[in-house]
């Protein structure tokens, strides 16, 4: 990784060549303004040239033996393996993460390339119980071919890999588009590994660029048999409302206003201490960061305090010093839409500042609100910065019932009783629910494939005697 042919390229057909447009974007070091790289602004030429290389390497890479996929795979998990120390640092300086997030993330993907190449080389298929005498059923797994792939800044490298490595695992290949704020630990590092491993031209491309001008003809490309984006709700919404207009398979990973409910009779201290991970890690950067906090009156003031005193203790700096726990928002457009767009439209509507609320450059401080309401801001948008929004209810019922109705990845709920906690969570319409814990299934092991479809073969294996449909009452041969 020493020369880096890839800043200014895109990674097309197997090498770098300069984009189309031949026009470059400045990467910033998130803590320090700093310029640590550029990348190229690739546009639809690019991106119609990478679809057309994936289709033509495709065949031949779902014809190879599963074991040499699974090969090539571990050759690029070993690559990263290698550069691990310097990835980390990467990481931390692009994303503005603190070591433990920096870590998480490329351990993570790594792990996700050892279990795609396992995954790989295991049972492809079924035997079916034949509907009828006479006939062997069975299901094969089999690629989807050509996979888009759109990623966001925050995890950048293992979000891109979670549908990387298992799609190219089963055959599948690819074209990714990583964040534009993120283009070297979500793209160029990837490309790279790729290309050291050996990866047969074609197979993996990387178009760097923003989102309208490389995205976007990524997202509506007839070429793909799958885009898989991850993103904020809004590109969501316009990817599905186009690929609706002709029936593109899409798959979305989008946003949610997650919530972290504390019941009357929760450990408090237990809850608070989990609050500082579930809306505070990685500056609550994550689709599954905890947006609202909904609690019992009767502990309602405890938990205030005590999520307020953790929150204080933090540090909030440089992640380099290796002195914080946590480091800058990931843009002054993402600072200001915490600040302008939720936090002080909420203190204007009543809400009250009970810490923090103020920031330097792109360093906001722990932030608790506590008297939210439902329609506050706080309250009924993804937040994805620092800030813990307290709203109070009487009852369960009514923590349940204010909780529901909002687009939700992962809640929490916090209770002495787990069984009063199992039966909340059963209640609660979010994807995953955690009782007494916070962002516990999170890791690639957890994590789904998704990037095949299963082919049903009837074999029929005695001679009919026609015509025998005359007989069979379903009118089935
Ligand atoms: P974003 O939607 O702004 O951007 C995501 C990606 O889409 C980037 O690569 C961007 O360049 C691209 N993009 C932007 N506009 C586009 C367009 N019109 N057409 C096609 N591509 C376009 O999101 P973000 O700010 O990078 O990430 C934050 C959001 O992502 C949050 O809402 C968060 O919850 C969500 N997220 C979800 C998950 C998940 O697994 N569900 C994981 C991480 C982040």
């Amino acid at each position: 990784m020493t020369s880096r042919p890839a800043d200014s390229h895109v990674y097309i057909d197997g090498a770098w060549r300069p984009s189309a447009s031949g026009q470059v974007g400045v990467v910033e070091e998130k803590a320090t303004g700093a310029r640590i790289g550029c990348y190229a602004l690739g546009d639809a030429r690019d991106v119609d040239a990478a679809v057309a290389a994936a289709r033509t390497a495709q065949p031949a890479w779902a014809a190879l033996a599963a074991s040499d996929r699974a090969g090539y795979l571990r050759r690029m998990a070993g690559y990263l393996q290698d550069h691990y120390e310097e990835l980390v640092t990467l990481s931390m300086r692009e994303t503005g993460g603190v070591r433990a997030k920096a870590e998480d993330e490329v351990s993570t993907s790594i792990r996700q390339l050892g279990i795609s190449a396992v995954q790989a080389t295991e049972n492809a298929g079924d035997i079916l119980p034949p509907y009828k005498a006479g006939k062997l059923s069975l299901s094969r797994v089999v690629p989807l071919g050509v996979i888009g792939v759109i990623t966001p800044w925050n995890y950048p490298m293992n979000l891109a890999m979670r549908a990387v490595a298992p799609a190219l695992a089963f055959g599948n290949t690819i074209v990714l588009k990583p964040a534009e704020l993120t283009p070297m630990i979500g793209g160029r590092v990837l490309a790279e590994a790729a290309h050291h491993a050996g990866l047969p031209a074609g197979v993996f491309n990387v178009v760097t660029g923003d989102g309208t001008g490389a995205g976007w003809p990524l997202a509506e490309h007839r070429g793909l048999d799958l885009l898989d984006f991850t993103g904020s709700r809004e590109v969501g919404l316009a990817i599905a409302a186009s690929a609706a207009t002709d029936l593109r398979p899409v798959r979305l990973e989008l946003g949610g206003d997650n919530a972290f409910v504390v019941l009357h009779d929760a450990d408090v201290e237990l809850a608070a201490s989990c609050a500082m991970i579930a809306s505070l890690e990685f500056q609550g950067q994550t689709c599954i960061s905890s947006s609202r906090h909904i609690v019992v009156r009767e502990v309602a003031d405890q938990y205030i305090a005590a999520v307020a005193r953790r929150a204080e203790a933090l540090r909030v700096g440089d992640p380099l010093t290796g002195q914080v726990e946590l480091g800058p928002l990931i843009s002054t457009g993402q600072r200001d839409r915490v600040h302008r767009t939720i936090v002080e439209p909420s203190l204007a509507m009543g809400a009250r500042l009970v810490t923090g609320g103020t920031y330097e450059g792109l360093f906001y401080r722990p932030t608790v609100l506590a008297e939210v309401t439902p329609g506050m801001p706080a309250f009924t948008e993804e937040i994805f910065g620092p800030v813990i929004p307290v709203t109070v209810v009487d009852t369960e019922e009514e923590a349940v019932a204010l909780t529901n109705g909002y687009p939700m990845l992962m809640n929490s709920v916090f209770t002495a009783d787990l069984m009063r906690g199992m039966g909340v969570a059963e209640r609660l319409q979010a994807g995953e629910v955690h009782v007494n814990d916070a962002h516990a299934r999170h890791g690639a092991e957890n994590q789904m494939p998704g990037f095949t479809r299963r082919q049903w073969i009837g074999v029929q294996r005695t001679p009919l005697d026609l015509p025998s449909w005359t007989a069979d009452p379903a009118g089935r041969r």
